[in-house]
């Protein structure tokens, strides 16, 4: 064990918790990956995983990195498990007649479609654990049939005992094929057809022979936490703000050039000598709250209050985080919105959409810390979670500063969800 660094891996309940221990690792028993379960009942989604090397890491991004942009555009992939099973995949938003037809072409199998357990729950379909539900029809798919059962804000299926479903293997392709929608911020639900033609046996020539890419379940699973652990300092400037004008933003940039994230730098932080906690905001970017002013949450209020405290303060860091919509894209926050309209609250909307109430991982956050070389900090945060989390990410969290700002009338409700069901300290 004195080797490799322990990953606290959660597909379904929390954000990925790992610990930052980044030197010696050297071990990689995959593709994709292997895991073991190491705390038993308590902890039923946490496992060790063997981390890859640093050399197989800008592939392993690449091949997610190009499945998301094939789902998005309607394309199916190939989604190989642990095991060597593989199955053809397309997102369920993206479903159209077309696809269908495509897709039975190419694998000769009946597809199921790949929902959360969250979404099966509000379907009345089954309560489980597990991550993801393969729902089975008798009938062929229609495109409307699986977007009604993906899109909660599309006419409710009348006759849902038609399409019993059935736990998927934790590391299943089924369960790669939610994970990666969910990466390309679509609905996370895929049509799934098992590759079973032995003309397969060669998987990557078949795949070759079909144009088709292919895509390690297990690099799925890690990819949040390889696009962190990647992440570099790719630029810097002075910026000077309205009330913080010694002001400097770091942008950061995964190995391949995905999501960035940027670091706020205000005046110095951890004071004069730069050995003391530094103040430190996590703040999830907010299209709407941010950039628009919109009323319906306090990101903006949350953004410039954060901001102008710390300036006040004489120095900090505001970590801006490319993790919109507590992590489920702009998108899906409108449809969220759409739903809240019809009388859901904000942590019931997005679990009717399949997600979980907060899709956040703070990886990216405690590794830009670490690139900044700031070890501990004071959090300015209502939010216990970020504290467990960033802690678990190996940042000594010495203090939380309460951060709370008036609410309106707009986003009341919204506030008041937050504390009863998100625990946050408002
Ligand atoms: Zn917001």
């Amino acid at each position: 064990m004195s080797n490799r660094t322990i990953v606290m891996f959660a597909v379904e309940k929390k954000p990925l918790i790992v610990s930052l221990c980044l030197g010696g690792v050297t071990e990689y028993v995959a593709p994709p990956l292997r895991a073991l379960e190491l705390h038993g009942q308590d902890m039923p989604h946490r496992f060790e995983l063997i981390p890859m090397p640093a050399s197989r890491e800008r592939v392993s991004l690449l091949a997610v990195d190009r499945a998301v942009s094939e789902l998005r555009r309607g394309r199916s992939v190939v989604v190989r498990g642990a095991a060597g099973e593989a199955a053809l995949i397309a997102a369920a938003e993206a479903v159209t007649p077309d696809v269908l037809v495509e897709m039975h072409n190419v694998s000769h199998n009946q597809p199921s479609l790949a929902i959360t357990a969250r979404r099966a729950s509000v379907l009345g379909i089954t309560e489980t654990e597990a991550a993801a539900v393969i729902l089975s029809s008798t009938e062929a798919w229609q495109a409307e049939t699986v977007l009604r059962l993906a899109d909660p804000l599309s006419p409710m299926i009348s006759d849902i005992k038609k399409y019993p479903g059935i736990d998927a293997g934790t590391y299943s392709c089924a369960t790669g094929a939610v994970g990666l929608a969910k990466l390309a911020r679509l609905l996370p639900a895929a049509l799934v057809s098992n590759i079973t033609n032995p003309d397969a046996d060669d998987l990557d020539g078949w795949c070759v022979r079909h144009g088709l890419l292919i895509v390690d379940a297990g690099d799925v699973f890690q990819y949040e936490h390889t696009a962190a652990r990647t992440l570099k300092a790719v630029s810097d400037a002075k910026v000077p703000l309205e009330g913080a004008e010694d002001t400097k933003i770091v942008a950061f940039r995964p190995i391949d050039g995905g999501l960035e994230h940027l670091a706020i730098v205000i005046g110095m932080p951890g004071g004069e000598k730069g050995d003391e906690a530094v103040l430190a905001r996590l703040h999830s970017e907010c299209f709407t709250g941010d950039l628009l002013g919109s009323l319906r949450c306090d990101c903006g209020d949350q953004l410039r209050g954060a901001i102008n405290e710390i300036a006040k303060s004489g120095g900090g860091v505001l970590l801006y985080l490319a993790q919109e919509g507590r992590g489920i894209g702009l998108v899906n926050k409108l449809r969220a919105y759409g739903l809240q309209d019809s009388g859901f609250d904000t942590m019931d909307a997005n679990e009717q959409l399949g997600f979980d109430a907060d899709e956040r991982v703070y990886l990216p956050a405690a590794e830009m810390l670490r690139l900044l070389g700031y070890s501990s900090v004071r959090l300015m945060t209502n939010n216990p979670d970020k504290i467990e989390a960033l802690a678990a990410c190996g940042v000594d969290v010495v203090e939380r500063v309460a951060h709370a700002f008036p609410s309106n009338r707009h986003n009341e409700g919204y506030l008041k969800t937050k504390a009863a069901k998100g625990g946050h300290l408002i």
